[in-house]
């Protein structure tokens, strides 16, 4: 049986902003057991954690420090973090960052690679310039896009490992993080509960989600799947996972999570670092599964910028890692041995 996240929540009391997002967001879940949950504004967004087992609040309170400590260095929109240091110095100098920062910035560049520049955390100034970075947003000017687009480009990012430094070759370039950092963050968070010992928890970032061991009847996690054509809390399937190796992440990107409307067009976050425009293709979500977060954050990144095909191309070559694509004619394709299921009978799953 599925539930709602409220149910899980009782004795939480959200402000009046929180409790609009949280009675939307929600997910899942495995209803076995209805655990008190915690939820947390951070990164943006709400952040959710359920933990199954004994010291909870300790822990609950470890989480999210760690979470906010993530927050103060890979934010660009604290003027201290590491990530804005290294902005402003961008075409200036090398700036030695925490070796968390320089973990998720190293990862960002190899799937930079990997995806032949899809995914981009060098994207800020796109982000900055269609006004996603301060809450007005607008469609600039194909001169305007012209001007900017030369400083996309992570080959144009130097790391140096033993000294932990990165560098911004040229000015006007800056990193952003969003595409990768909330994944890393639910690692993160995953760790810190493990180390409390606890086995059984499930860690919602704002949708980027780490499940860790298993129900208590032994059955697969239940996750529902944003309904990317509805309110956010309202899912069209079913997503049965375990957690192989004790965890498992489910992390979905899609066209509806940030957008604004002009002229009757709808505008959204995730852009091609080639155009500069936000990405048009029939793709309206891609969930991705895998062992580790800050990896499927990543990749539904990049796959909904590469497309179905390439992006199907990209998952198949990666051992434990899968992919739910849902198109904009409501169609649904799922990749190996994924186990979903439609609970919205307006989409209809195609099998391969
Ligand atoms: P994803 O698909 O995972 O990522 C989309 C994001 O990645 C875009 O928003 C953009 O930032 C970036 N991106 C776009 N195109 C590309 C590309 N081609 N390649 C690589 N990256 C791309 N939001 C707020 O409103 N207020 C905040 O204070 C705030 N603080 C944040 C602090 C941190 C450290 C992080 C990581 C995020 C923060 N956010 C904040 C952003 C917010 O949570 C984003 O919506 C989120 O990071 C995007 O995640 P997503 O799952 O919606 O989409
Ligand atoms: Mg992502």
């Amino acid at each position: 049986m599925l539930c709602g996240i409220m149910k899980q929540c009782a004795s939480f009391k959200p402000s009046p902003q929180v409790q609009f997002f949280f009675l939307l967001f929600s997910l899942l879940l495995s209803c076995a057991q209805i655990e008190p949950s915690k939820t947390e504004f951070v990164f943006g967004t709400v952040c959710t954690i359920t933990l199954y087992d004994q010291g909870k609040d300790s822990v609950y309170r470890d989480v999210f420090a760690r979470l906010r400590e993530i927050e103060n260095y890979m934010s660009v929109n604290i003027s201290a973090s590491d990530v804005s240091r290294i902005n402003a110095a961008a075409g200036i100098e090398p700036i030695q960052v925490r070796e968390d920062v320089f973990t998720v910035i190293e990862r960002a560049l190899f799937y930079a690679q990997l995806t032949d520049g899809a995914f981009d955390p060098t994207v800020q100034p796109l982000v900055s310039l269609w006004g996603f970075s301060d809450d007005k947003p607008h469609v600039p000017s194909q001169p305007e896009i012209r001007e900017v687009l030369p400083l996309i480009n992570a080959q144009n990012v130097e790391i140096n490992r033993q000294t932990r430094a990165v560098f911004l070759k040229e000015r006007g370039m800056a990193l952003d993080l969003g595409g990768i950092a909330k994944g890393y963050a639910a690692d993160e968070a995953a760790q810190v509960i493990k180390n409390a010992g606890i086995n059984r928890a499930i860690i919602d970032l704002g949708g980027d989600i780490v499940i860790l061991g298993e129900p208590k009847d032994k059955r697969p996690w239940r996750v529902g799947i944003q309904n990317p054509n509805s309110n956010p809390g309202i899912f069209f399937g079913v997503l049965e996972i375990t957690a192989k190796d004790g965890q498992q992440s489910v992390v979905t990107s899609g066209a509806y999570e940030r957008f604004f409307e002009e002229d009757g067009i709808r505008y959204h976050h995730i852009f091609s670092p080639f155009s500069g425009e936000p990405i048009i293709n029939d793709l309206l979500s891609v969930t991705v599964i895998a062992p580790i977060a800050m990896d499927a954050d990543a990749l539904s990144t990049a796959v909904f910028v590469m497309g179905y095909e390439k992006g199907k191309q990209l998952i198949d070559s990666l051992p434990g890692t899968e992919a739910i694509f849902v198109f904009n004619n409501k169609s649904v394709r799922t990749t190996g041995s994924v186990d979903f299921t439609i609970t919205d009978n307006s989409y209809h799953l195609i099998h391969n």
